[in-house]
């Protein structure tokens, strides 16, 4: 039986093409019109005004952590239940962290916990965040309306962690016809590999702030002045993304809707397949349309403690590629002494999530055999 694998990129033609022009042209690094045109056009996309092209998402974290002045000792608010690049953005400027759990509904941010807690906070006199970075999981939408109406009333800066969730909209309500990443003050993207479209690894910050979007280039390359001698008027990072791999970007942005459609004919697939049987199926909310970006399911809490390992272990088996979802932040080691809000959403989508294969190009003949295998598993014979 041939592997199916969780998500590989989908790389053609006209990636090569582009790629071996920008190659030619012998603007290899950080100058080059592929950068330039990969940020106009991919502004365009996401409806942002601006957006800077970066060598990773995690830098266009930092590099949004920088500009919202996060300094050592300041407090950073932000989803316990994600991938540790969240916030490792935030502790590389030394910050301490506020962990919110999540929501049950939308595996994302539960706003209105963070609310509480900053109620409480600000009665007791007690230290209150300088920022609120909330994250799209798994090509989910979090609750950016409500996180920006809080940051506004505590006069506080949200950044949206939208590295999984290119392509993901809102389509009714506040934010209706808004991408994610668009609505806080400042967004930030990813383009590694397993993204829903790569640069090989690279990101993209982006903002509606003309002078973020200006410091943000600043700062990205190394904020050198543009002047005849080194000049730099503060330290800088050298987080620019290269024109190859912008080159590369310019190709996949223009399959981009491609890639989230199959996305979600996946997911319908998945759903359909599942409706009826134990397994939970990811988050659909009203007035906001998911990219799917990794398809996760939550085993039955019926099957006790060890389910989801069995069910990954049954799936590889069948040379199935499966993959448990993140230990919250706070059961990282470097964060268990962080400050926390909330209850155990996050540890319960751990300890019984798994993300089942969803590349752009899985056939609907490999996703049946997916789907069998866990259906299998489900009536008992994975024991
Ligand atoms: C992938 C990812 C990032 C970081 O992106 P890189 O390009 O790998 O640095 C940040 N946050 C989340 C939630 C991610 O999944």
């Amino acid at each position: 039986m041939s592997r199916v694998p969780l998500a590989i990129p989908n790389i053609g033609e006209r990636e090569a093409t582009l790629m071996n022009e920008a190659i030619s042209s012998g603007f290899v690094s950080s100058v080059g019109h592929f950068v330039s045109d990969f940020e106009k056009r991919f502004a365009e996309y996401v409806g942002a005004k601006y957006a800077v092209a970066c060598a990773s998402g995690t830098a266009a974290l930092h590099i949004a952590m920088r500009l919202a002045d996060i300094q050592p000792g300041d407090l950073v608010a932000v989803s316990d239940f994600t991938f540790m690049a969240s916030s490792n953005a935030a502790s590389y400027q030394f910050a301490e962290l506020l962990l919110v759990d999540s929501d049950p509904e939308s595996w994302c941010m539960d706003v209105p916990k963070l609310r509480a807690e900053l109620e409480r906070r600000k009665a007791a006199g007690e230290k209150l965040p300088k920022a609120i970075e909330i994250v799209h999981i798994l090509g989910q939408p979090a609750d950016a309306a409500a996180a920006v109406e809080l940051a506004r009333e505590y006069g506080i800066v949200v950044i949206e962690d939208a590295a999984e969730a290119l392509g993901a909209v809102w389509t009714s309500g506040p934010l209706a016809g808004r991408h994610v990443g668009t609505v806080g003050d400042m967004g930030a993207f990813s383009f590694n590999g397993n993204k829903i479209m790569t640069t090989g690894g690279g990101g993209m910050f982006t903002t509606n702030d003309e002078e973020l979007a200006r410091r943000a280039k600043h700062l990205s390359t190394q904020a050198r002045q543009p002047d005849r001698g080194y000049l730099h008027d503060e330290i800088g990072f050298n987080y620019r993304l290269t024109n190859i791999a912008a080159a590369l970007g310019v190709a996949q942005l223009e399959r981009l809707d491609g890639f989230v459609a199959a996305k979600r004919a996946i997911a319908k697939r998945y759903n359909e397949a599942f409706a009826g049987t134990e397994i939970q199926t990811p988050p659909q909310l009203d007035g906001q349309e998911s990219t799917y970006w990794l398809y996760s399911v939550q085993v039955p809490a019926s099957r006790g403690a060890g389910a989801r390992d069995e069910l990954q272990d049954f799936l590889a088996e069948a040379n199935i590629e499966s993959r448990s979802l993140w230990r919250p932040l706070h059961m990282q080691p470097p964060l268990k002494d962080e400050a926390r809000v909330g209850g155990s959403v996050g540890e319960d989508l751990f300890a019984r999530g798994l993300s089942l294969p969803c590349s752009t190009d899985l056939t609907p003949v490999d996703q049946q055999r997916v789907i069998d295998r866990v259906l299998e598993w489900l009536a008992g014979s994975g024991e």
